[in-house]
């Protein structure tokens, strides 16, 4: 599978914003974007005039990256998104939340995005009772998600960072298991993102 592999916190300086992709250094003063906050590369602290086809790639770009997707995928999940009924820019962002890595990321089992995709397609977590090893999976309302018994004792989910769990999911920090409780709303979705300009792009 084909993945970013650079310094991911140039992405954070190249959109101007933290997209939350290193775990706990992100939360700390060693955020590269606090200690830089300009954009990576020789011209970066130049003057900047950004078009108008500028500002809805720099969307895309940024909404690619907080989810850790590649091109290719993004773009099929914008197609699902335009299929569905309703705003196709929601359901897009909806879509992405559903993402198996992203659920794992939101219920606090992982420090971030690329390590939640690393710990299921590791296997260390069950969908629905069954084990599930896809990042990409769309999960649907009322669907339980739990780290496998083989996996419990494992220091990496013993010495879970809390965080607060988002209120369209739900968690069991002792039985390391929740469920989805609901699809996402909009307001659900914190990435601060105009998805309207994302559909304008991909309208051309
Ligand atoms: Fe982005 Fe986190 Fe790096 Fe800060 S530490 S620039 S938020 S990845």
């Amino acid at each position: 599978m084909a993945r970013y592999t650079a310094a991911v916190c140039r992405l954070c300086r190249r959109e101007g914003e933290k997209l939350f992709l290193k775990g706990q250094r992100c939360y700390t003063g060693k955020c590269s974007i606090v200690r830089r906050s300009f954009a990576p590369g020789q011209h970066g602290q130049g003057r900047k005039k950004i078009s108008e086809y500028g500002t809805q790639l720099r969307e895309k770009q940024k909404t690619k990256r907080f989810y850790g997707v590649l091109e290719s995928q993004f773009r099929k999940t914008y197609a699902t998104a335009e299929n569905m009924k309703g705003k196709t820019g929601e359901n897009l962002l909806r879509l992405l939340e559903l993402r198996f890595d992203n659920v794992v990321y939101r219920m606090g089992l992982a420090n971030s995005r690329s390590e939640a995709r690393q710990l299921v397609t590791h296997g260390h977590f069950t969908l629905n009772g069954k084990k599930a090893d896809i990042p990409s999976m769309t999960l649907k309302a009322g669907d339980e998600i739990a780290v496998r018994e083989s996996s419990r004792k494992s220091p990496k989910f013993q010495d879970l960072i809390r965080r607060p769990v988002p209120a369209w999911l739900s968690f069991n920090a002792e039985t390391l298991s929740g469920s989805i409780v609901q699809i996402p709303d909009r307001t659900d979705v914190d990435i601060e993102v105009r998805e309207t300009l994302i559909v304008e792009l991909y309208s051309k």
